[in-house]
């Protein structure tokens, strides 16, 4: 199969939305008029962002989503994507998973694969997304206020434990194993609950490199500092009903660590002040997507952006480091 019938065969689809799609030089998108263009672009390199015994489906589907999620961190609406592949060869048992993994997380947004690259090469998938959001309306790290809110979606910390199952650093029951895969495997992007939060929500990110190095960059953006309660926190990791049911697999110390700076949990984070809480837990009902309120914007410490504390307040002086490729 040469380069042109892979792209044929795999990546060429109708593009009832955009202008022109796969097959010329560039694609052509006509967006709505007075909306802005949202654009992000993510990388997953093998043996650094995925193992290489992930099944090609469940790559397909998170090369995808862990674009979506930027645009779901910005409110923007997914419209259009790229699709750079270096492959090792062109192999049709594994293209074929590959891309309707990837495809179906596509319609499932209406997010049109309008061109991209293809080489021969060591693995590696880039793609670059497009969304609109309204001027004015996209929801940016810079805006939280001394006194809001802090909010966290969905659960945090188990694509973590899954990833030290796979390295077998430890083990989980099946069940929680499985659900724990899940989230590594197939992250869920937030993006109806970004576009709920639109005007309601002050600075919002996605967590891509664990809570407290993606809250690190709403907090140096805004120019504040947070106070995050951990028994709330912990509570977030959804394996943590099986660590309960089934006494103690490992300590709650290690549990703390994957919800603060595990990765690859694709949530969002995000401010909203006081007032608007009903509104949260409004948008939050309108996305299906649950939401916690683990803790607060306060004025901004040099030494100690982050502040923790435990159920009742007091600190918890631990230091967690988020993941960041050339530390
Ligand atoms: P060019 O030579 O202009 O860079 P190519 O020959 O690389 O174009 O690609 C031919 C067409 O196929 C272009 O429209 C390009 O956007 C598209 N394309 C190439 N690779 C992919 C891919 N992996 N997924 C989607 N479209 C692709
Ligand atoms: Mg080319």
């Amino acid at each position: 199969m040469g380069e042109f019938d892979l792209i044929r065969r795999y990546f060429t689809r109708p593009t009832p939305r955009a202008v022109l799609g796969v097959g010329d030089d560039c694609a052509l998108l006509q967006p709505r008029p007075g909306m802005q263009l949202a654009i992000s672009s993510d990388m997953l390199v093998e043996g650094r962002h995925f193992l290489s015994t992930v099944p090609p489906a469940a790559l397909g589907h998170k090369a995808l989503a862990v674009n979506l999620s930027d645009l779901a961190a910005c409110g923007a609406q997914p419209l259009a994507f790229t699709l750079a592949l270096a492959l090792p060869r062109a192999d049709a048992a594994w293209l074929e998973p590959f891309s309707q993994g990837l495809l179906a997380l596509a319609d499932a947004h209406g997010c049109e694969l309008v061109g991209g690259d293809t080489t021969q090469g060591p693995l590696n998938i880039c793609i670059t997304v497009f969304g609109e959001v309204p001027p004015g309306q996209a929801l940016l790290r810079s805006g939280a206020q001394v006194g809001d809110d802090l909010y966290v979606s969905g659960t945090l910390g188990d694509a973590r434990l899954a990833l030290e199952v796979f390295r077998g650093t430890l083990s989980l029951p099946e069940a929680a194993f499985a659900q724990a895969r899940t989230r590594l495997e197939r992250p869920t992007p937030r993006v109806a609950l970004g576009l709920a939060l639109r005007g309601v929500a002050t600075a919002a990110a996605d967590i891509s490199d664990g809570l407290l190095g993606d809250l690190g960059h709403i907090l140096r953006a805004s120019g504040v500092g947070a106070v995050v309660d951990t028994s709330i926190a912990i509570q977030l990791v959804a394996a943590h009903a099986y660590m309960k049911s089934t006494g103690a697999i490992f300590d709650a110390e290690h549990l703390l660590d994957c919800v603060l700076a595990g990765g690859d949990d694709y949530e969002l984070v995000f401010t909203a002040p006081p007032a608007a809480r009903q509104a949260v837990a409004a948008a939050a009902a309108r996305a299906d997507t649950p939401v916690a309120r683990i803790g607060q914007i306060e004025s901004r410490q040099a030494d100690a952006p982050i502040r923790l504390i435990d159920g009742q307040g007091a600190p918890v002086l631990r230091t967690f480091a988020g993941f960041d490729h050339f530390a």
